[in-house]
């Protein structure tokens, strides 16, 4: 298949230092060449590859700005193909009458993700890890930055591409002992391949496990403020984000339905929601509010469960706290300022005994770093490694992986129900090509272009 030649500006617009215009295709040179006059007299044919010339961008003999040429020839470039880039100031209008130079003499415009799609087209990159990259690109904390840049490195690829090779192998075995019987594959003990597909289903249990830490690397964790009205939630909330955003007033009630924000505390990613009051009402608004609240909860990483350390535990508040899971709940006494009295505080520490407690004042702002701490330690504990360096980020190489897995359970049922071993292989097929859509090497073009039109203008 003949390519054309594409452009685009591929750093992103606004006023900076420094803007690139990408080529990529078979005329990326002789365009660049009609664009670029080179100061040196060198044509971009004759300019070694890789190193960049210095001169002036023109447009109908006016010079536009004063570049820098890069030349990167096939194969050796990021989409494989032929690329220049011309380095300019980082002035939309400059970067725009670059772009529209180039296009006048054949270029045409790249489409959003078009370079990486031609990247992985010419086998610079399977899609695992052309979607690391895109991650990388989006990533707004370290830890997702670092997930992605392993991942971009190959890191989960070499693995799927074991298994998948490994599928492929037992395929050829078996379907060998379709067509010569008498070499008497078949003789290869049952529980050897029983063996052989558990190994490979729990390695896929490890990295279908890793989905929820990817979850959380991902979206932030999630953390639910929850408790009755008027304990200080949205205070709390407030003096998190330290900005007024949710309405923080003393009449019950009043945040009646859930409010998120997502915010970076210490580092680490974390969506606040704000919940309305639980408790009983007759008010069908606040009933919707309060049913919304408890979704929230039980959707959520951990649950912030507050409440006031002036008024009395009931048994419903009790009740709620019991039928939260200790492991991801800490209780927040507020209003500390107001001085409880001994006794009172000694009656909550053991009702409350056994769940994580921390002692705040929404209002002086007291105890909110040991919050702050404590929701960062939590987010790096929800993300710790206990399966491998490998971890899932994207929900398609879970739903993908999940696919062989299937498959191979499916496989191990065939071969306990004494099925011939060459009709699991058919199974052992779907798994190989389930992984094959993870990576892209038997997905069908539709998704390949769904994927990567997802991509960035210019990447
Ligand atoms: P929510 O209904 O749980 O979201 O509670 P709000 O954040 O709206 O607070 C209810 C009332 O308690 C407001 O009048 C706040 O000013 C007050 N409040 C919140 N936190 C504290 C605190 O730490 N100390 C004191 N004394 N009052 C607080």
């Amino acid at each position: 298949m003949i390519y054309d030649t594409i452009a685009a500006v591929t750093t992103a617009p606004g006023k900076a230092a420094v803007g690139i215009v990408r080529l990529s295709g078979p005329d990326a040179f002789s365009i660049a060449d009609q664009i670029f006059s080179g100061k040196s007299g060198v044509s971009v044919f004759d300019q070694r590859n890789y190193a960049l010339a210095y001169g002036r961008a023109v447009d109908g003999g006016r010079t536009v700005d004063e570049v820098l040429l890069l030349k990167m020839q096939s194969p050796r470039s990021f989409t494989g193909e032929d690329v220049a880039e011309i380095q300019a100031h980082g002035g939309s209008v400059v970067l725009n009458r670059i772009l529209r130079a180039a296009i006048k003499k054949g270029a045409r415009l790249a489409e959003p993700g078009e370079f990486s799609k031609r990247a992985f087209i010419h086998g610079k990159m399977d899609l695992v890890q052309a979607e690391a990259m895109a991650d990388l690109i989006q990533a707004d904390h370290e830890l997702l930055a670092e997930t992605a840049a392993d991942q971009m490195s190959g890191a989960l690829t070499d693995i799927v591409e074991a298994m998948a090779d490994k599928l492929l192998d037992w395929t050829a075995m078996l379907e060998a002992s379709i067509d010569y019987p008498e070499e008497e594959l078949e003789n290869q003990e049952n529980d050897q391949w029983r063996e052989g597909l558990l190994a490979m289903c729990s390695e896929m249990d490890g990295l279908l496990l890793s989905l929820d830490r990817g979850k959380i690397i991902r979206q932030g964790l999630r953390v639910v403020l929850a408790g009755k009205p008027n304990v200080g939630k949205s205070s709390i909330m407030n003096a998190l984000l330290d900005e007024e955003r949710a309405i923080v007033t003393h009449i019950p009630g009043t945040t009646r339905d859930t409010l998120e924000e997502s915010v970076l505390i210490e580092g680490a990613p974390i969506v606040l929601v704000d919940t309305a009051g639980l408790g009983e009402t007759e008010d069908p608004v606040e009933r919707i509010g309060i049913e919304r609240a408890r979704r929230a909860m039980e959707g959520a990483d951990l649950v912030l469960y507050v409440l006031e350390v002036n008024k009395e535990i009931d048994r419903e508040i009790l009740g709620e706290i019991k039928a939260l899971d200790p492991d991801k709940t800490v209780i927040l006494l507020n209003k500390m300022d107001l001085k409880p009295e001994l006794e009172w505080e000694r009656t909550l520490c053991y009702l409350t005994w056994g769940w994580d407690q921390l002692r705040v004042s929404a209002l002086k702002g007291e105890g909110l770093d040991r919050v702050a701490r404590c929701l960062r330690d939590r987010f790096l504990a929800g993300t710790q490694n206990e399966n491998g360096p490998a971890c899932l980020i994207n929900a398609r190489h879970g739903a993908a992986l999940a696919k062989a897995k299937e498959a191979l359970v499916h496989a191990l049922a065939a071969l306990d129900g004494g099925i011939p071993l060459d009709m699991i292989s058919i199974d052992l097929r779907q798994a190989w090509m389930s992984l094959g859509e993870m990576t892209g090497s038997v997905s069908d073009e539709d998704i390949i272009d769904r994927i990567f039109s997802k991509f960035c203008l210019g990447k």
